[in-house]
């Protein structure tokens, strides 16, 4: 006992260890002040229609840290959720993304278009989320029904009737919800079944290796029956080449988010990707 003790109390001073320790507490204070300051931005990744059309947009937060350069959620994200610091970046984001929504209303190119916006559970399941969106909406003057909220299967596990009761809140407003990275969790086909969605995103893990792994290729065939039996959308994610398109299509994927078809780009390059091409 005192020896394992012994081998913890070396461990926890273990140089790697501290400086681990150490890195992680200036990020957190960095996130901090750079949502203070400003340093947040959000980028678009078209979704496009199986004509090719643009239909939305993805909201994806960057960080435009002072010294780092543009560093990727991948980054802060997780350290957000740990910290409670989502709560204020994450409603950052909403309020962000909902006047952009209303900003490109008044444009006749990019007004049909729906903005995706990701939600952490620790964001979601705070009490007052769904006042938090409708407020976002009221002050941007944004449609609701341009508005989507990415959920993930982890977040829907438990409270589930709690969690389905706040979703059905904000879809009596118009809010659609997507269910993010579907694939990697656990649903059962009755628990989707209950869950009030519109649309589901096939994980961009089976999308990569549709075309060579077996497993994949059966896993995502399943998905697009699922969604066709549930008449649930469906959203292919990191659709890389025109092959995978083609799979895709032919099993009757009818949307795609891809670097096929554009990466997260600043809102001014999905203007110019959707601007009418002048005569
Ligand atoms: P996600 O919601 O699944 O977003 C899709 C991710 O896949 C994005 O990474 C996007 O850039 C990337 N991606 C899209 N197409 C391709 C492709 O063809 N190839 C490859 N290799 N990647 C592709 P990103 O922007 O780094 O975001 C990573 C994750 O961070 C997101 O995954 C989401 O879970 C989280 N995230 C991003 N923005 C927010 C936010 O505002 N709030 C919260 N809570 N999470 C966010
Ligand atoms: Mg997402
Ligand atoms: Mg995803
Ligand atoms: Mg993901």
């Amino acid at each position: 006992q005192a020896k394992a003790a012994g081998r913890n109390a070396l461990r926890l001073f273990d140089p790697g260890v501290l400086a681990q320790m150490r890195a992680r507490t200036e990020l957190e204070t960095e996130l901090r002040h750079g949502l203070a300051r400003g340093e947040l931005l959000l980028h678009y990744q078209p979704v496009v229609n199986a004509a090719g059309t643009i239909t939305g947009a993805e909201a994806l937060v960057r960080w435009q840290h002072p010294t780092r350069g543009l560093v990727a959620p991948g980054e802060f994200i997780a350290l957000a959720e740990q910290t409670g610091l989502i709560l204020p970046l994450g409603r950052w984001v909403l309020e962000t993304a909902c006047m952009q929504l209303a900003t490109w209303a008044a444009q006749p190119a990019m007004q049909s278009l729906v903005v995706s916006v990701n939600v952490s559970a620790r964001q979601f399941r705070q009490s007052e989320f769904a006042n938090q969106v409708l407020a976002a909406l009221r002050a941007s003057g944004a449609r609701p029904q341009a508005l989507r909220l990415e959920l993930t299967e982890s977040l829907l596990l438990t409270d589930t009737e709690e969690m389905i009761a706040k979703m059905e809140q904000l879809r009596a407003q118009g809010v659609g919800f997507s269910l993010d990275d579907f694939g990697t969790g656990y649903s059962s086909l009755s628990y989707l079944k209950r869950l009030p969605l519109d649309q589901l995103k096939i994980d961009r893990g089976f999308v990569r290796d549709v075309l060579i792994d077996g497993n994949d290729a059966a896993i995502v065939r399943t998905i697009l029956g699922l969604a066709r039996s549930l008449d649930l959308q469906v959203v292919a994610e990191g659709v890389e080449t025109a092959s995978q398109l083609d799979f895709l299509r032919r099993h009757g994927c009818q949307a795609f988010q891809g670097y096929l078809f554009g990466r997260p780009a600043p809102a001014a390059m999905l203007e110019l990707a959707m601007a009418p091409v002048p005569a």
